[in-house]
């Protein structure tokens, strides 16, 4: 039987290998053709200044209206595109969807921030601050600052040079950068100093448990002392509740997101949620 066999394990581990291959290839074609079929949309999230309860800005998420399978998540088909020219396509893609509805929100007195998720490869090639430039030059009724690039801690340190060289030349044209799951990175804290992001998110992770778990209390504390000192803004992700919206407020923290204040909605019911949060938050 194959067990026995070396020669015949090798053989059953390659066509499993070849298999994979080919419908890692399929998926990617489907997924070039949904990008064709206009089948991706973007999802926003609220980010309020936890203080006033103003809203500040949405944050971008992807999602894919596939016809037989539903809404899908980010984490279900990402990957499969990460390293190939679709890559780039979705990320203009997203850049340039996020820049219509941030004049739309604009043009109707919404004076929004759009925050967009860039991947480590989008961000990495090599026109990507002349190209972000040329886009926005499209809208120039959006005021300098509405656009903020989230990039992932993670993807930041694999460059710290380039990295920070991109972020140079996007503020000039006044974009500003964020550090995606911060405290995720495992990395030593020197960094910060020679990156020129203004704000950090802090992971989700280190939120979840915040009332409960004295480590993860410790964490945030940190990290948002860290954020005071290198003079960055700080937002908490994963603020499910109030309760942990007002321990984060106690805490210094300034800006939150997360599915106790508001969960990702299509553009579309935005409005609708600010006036209901205006009114009434957190019913
Ligand atoms: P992220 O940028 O850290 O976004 C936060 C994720 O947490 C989102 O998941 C959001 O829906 C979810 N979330 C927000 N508040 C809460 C909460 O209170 N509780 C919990 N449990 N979850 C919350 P989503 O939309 O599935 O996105 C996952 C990740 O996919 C994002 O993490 C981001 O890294 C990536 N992503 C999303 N959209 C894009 C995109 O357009 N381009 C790229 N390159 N990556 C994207
Ligand atoms: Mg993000
Ligand atoms: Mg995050
Ligand atoms: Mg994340």
């Amino acid at each position: 039987t194959a067990k026995q066999s070396g020669k015949n394990r090798y053989f059953l581990y390659d066509a499993e290998n070849d298999q994979r291959t080919r419908s890692h290839h399929e998926f990617l074609r489907r997924l070039a053709l949904a990008l064709g079929r206009n089948e991706f949309e973007l999802y926003y999230q609220p980010k309020v200044d936890m203080r006033s309860l103003q809203l500040v800005g949405a944050e971008a998420l992807i999602r894919w209206r596939h016809p037989e399978r539903g809404l899908l998540a980010p984490a279900e088909f990402l990957y499969a595109i990460e390293g190939t020219t679709l890559e780039i396509e979705l990320g203009d893609w997203v850049v340039a969807t996020a820049l219509l509805q941030l004049e739309r929100w604009h043009q109707a007195g919404l004076p929004m921030q759009v925050s967009i998720n860039i991947s480590a490869g989008y961000l990495q090639a090599k026109d990507f601050a002349w190209k972000l430039k040329r886009k926005i030059l499209r809208h120039p009724g959006l005021p300098q600052g509405c656009l903020q690039v989230e990039v992932l801690e993670t993807a930041a340190l694999e460059d710290i040079p380039r990295v920070s060289d991109t972020i140079e030349r996007c503020r000039k044209i006044g974009i500003s950068f964020a550090l995606d799951d911060f405290g995720t990175g495992y990395s030593s804290l020197s960094y910060l100093g020679r990156l020129p992001v203004d704000t950090l998110k802090i992971d989700q992770s280190f939120i979840r448990d915040l009332l409960g778990d004295p480590g993860d209390r410790a964490i945030v504390q940190g990290v948002i002392a860290l954020a005071k000192a290198f003079d960055r803004k700080i937002v908490a992700e994963g603020v499910e509740s109030e309760e942990l919206f007002r321990e984060l407020v106690a805490m210094g923290c300034e800006y939150g997101q997360g599915y106790g204040i508001a969960r990702p909605m299509p553009a579309s019911e935005l409005p609708a949620w600010l006036e209901q949060w205006n009114s009434a938050p957190f019913s």
